[in-house]
């Protein structure tokens, strides 16, 4: 079978101090969970609890409240002890819930009841969904039915791109769960497809991991019992940025040239998403817990972990072993997310989110971005110390969409207009490879995001 890939760019991304993808391991119970009520783009649910209340694991603490915000489930069972405030970014407020771990479990580890969803319509299914809180598990999390919302536009097909592609080894997680819950994550694809009226299935699945994407097509196939479906396998380069949307898009492309074209629009997610819709609609279980890579130069040991939304940083690492010898903890950053694009955390209290793929922990330092024209970017930080721009013309070569990261850049910074419109997708390779430590990526898709809700 072909290879698709990038025509040019794109790097390849190898980390030694990310979890080998082996097997994941399950967490131990966090005795206290931090629960925040607003999404990282700043959509905020409502909570329907009170301080000093018995909750159950599983019941419904917060409930979404339109467009762009999720209902929110209690991942342990407990008492809520307070509200407080969680500022994951410099002038970014919400509250969050503290709850104590108290009382029985009674979702996850009990056995599993399964529910019929073979009779259920589109309707039916987006209202599961949506009342277990189901979200895009990566990037900015937007509920998912609004996403297909978004996609749906009647009378044109639909196609449903699973993403089982890992160019990025902090994306051993989604790797792990893909091969421990293949079941789940096919039979999730079904019913995500069927719930956003989509009419063909694609798994675009990494060129390394054939007989992974083999299994998935002849498992979800095999589910497939009313046959409304077709499905497809494309083979992606590994090369990164190929796992985000804009860049599957440019795959996509070339493979629509190259054989059958992709009929009407397109929506893509990850098989972490699979599973949690699977768990919605099939066990009826909210989004209680997630895969998370745990890793860093710092860390006695790294592993994949099963871990409960809430769940601190610092409960992650003791997971690990803790820190190695003579690593003071006031001495580490923690990066959610991988080290090219991931957010660093205030505090190793910060929780879990579902959107939480990974967490790198290293004791690089801080220091703030220097932006003389946008004082909001010193607010980033960036863990390097930059140098001035030796026109080497790295940046350039590594850029799947062919820009000139160290132009724009310097018009941004320097240049009359300030403002530049550009075609970048943020995918940090200019920034990854510039010898300077320019924060290439950062200025410029920040700037062009800027107001858009994007994560970068
Ligand atoms: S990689 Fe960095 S130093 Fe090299 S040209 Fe680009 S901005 Fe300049
Ligand atoms: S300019 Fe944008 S698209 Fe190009 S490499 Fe940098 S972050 Fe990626």
């Amino acid at each position: 079978m072909k290879v698709y890939s990038f025509f040019r760019g794109g790097i390849k991304f190898e980390d030694r101090f990310a979890p080998e993808s082996v097997q994941s391991r399950l967490a131990f119970l966090p005795e206290m969970v931090v629960i925040p009520l607003a999404s990282e783009f700043g959509s905020r649910s409502i909570p329907v609890v009170s301080t000093g209340q018995h909750i159950e694991e599983g019941m419904l603490i917060a409930r979404g409240q339109g467009s762009g915000s999720a209902n929110i489930h209690s991942p342990v069972p407990g008492r809520l002890v307070k509200t407080v405030k969680w500022e994951p970014a410099p002038g970014f407020l919400a509250d969050a819930l503290v709850i104590r771990l108290e009382g029985g479990f009674n979702k996850l580890g009990k056995p599993e009841t399964r529910y019929e969803w073979t009779d259920l319509n589109w309707f039916e299914l987006r209202s599961l969904i949506s009342e277990y809180g189901v979200i895009e598990m990566e990037g900015l999390g937007r509920p998912l039915c609004d996403i297909f919302s978004k996609n749906t536009i009647a009378g044109s097909p639909l196609t449903f791109v699973v993403r089982c592609v890992f160019d990025d080894p902090w994306l051993s997680a989604e790797y792990c769960l893909c091969r421990e819950r293949l079941e789940a994550v096919s039979e999730g694809c079904l019913i995500t497809a069927r719930a956003a009226g989509a009419a063909s299935i694609m798994f675009a699945v990494s060129a390394s991991e054939r007989e992974l994407g083999r299994a998935l097509l002849e498992a979800a196939k095999q589910n497939d019992t009313s046959g409304q479906f077709t499905f497809t396998e494309v083979l992606v380069g590994s090369r990164y940025p190929q796992h985000s949307d804009y860049a599957m898009e440019i795959v996509l492309r070339r493979y629509e040239k190259g054989e059958d074209p992709i009929k009407g629009g397109v929506f893509m997610l990850s098989p972490t998403t699979a599973a949690a819709v699977y768990d919605a609609v099939a066990l009826r279980i909210p989004v209680l817990e997630r895969y998370v890579a745990v890793g860093g130069p710092v860390l006695k040991h790294r592993a994949v972990i099963k871990a409960r939304i809430g769940s601190r940083l610092r409960d992650l690492f003791a997971e690990c072993g803790g820190f190695t010898e003579k690593t003071e903890e006031s001495s580490v950053t923690a990066v959610i997310g991988s080290p090219l694009l991931g957010r660093a955390a205030v505090t190793l209290d910060e929780p879990i989110l579902k959107t939480s793929r990974s967490v790198f922990v290293s004791k690089v330092k801080r220091c703030a971005v220097a932006s003389k024209k946008y004082p909001w970017l010193n607010k980033i930080n960036k863990f390097l110390p930059v140098a001035a721009c030796i026109s080497c013309g790295e940046c350039r070569s590594v850029c799947p969409v062919k820009l000139d990261p160290e132009d724009i850049y310097k018009e941004i910074n320097y240049g009359k207009n300030g403002m530049v419109d550009s075609t970048c997708i943020g995918c940090g390779c200019c920034e990854a490879v510039c010898p300077s430590n320019l924060p290439l990526c950062t200025v410029i898709a920040r700037t062009q995001f800027k107001g858009s809700g994007c994560a970068v």
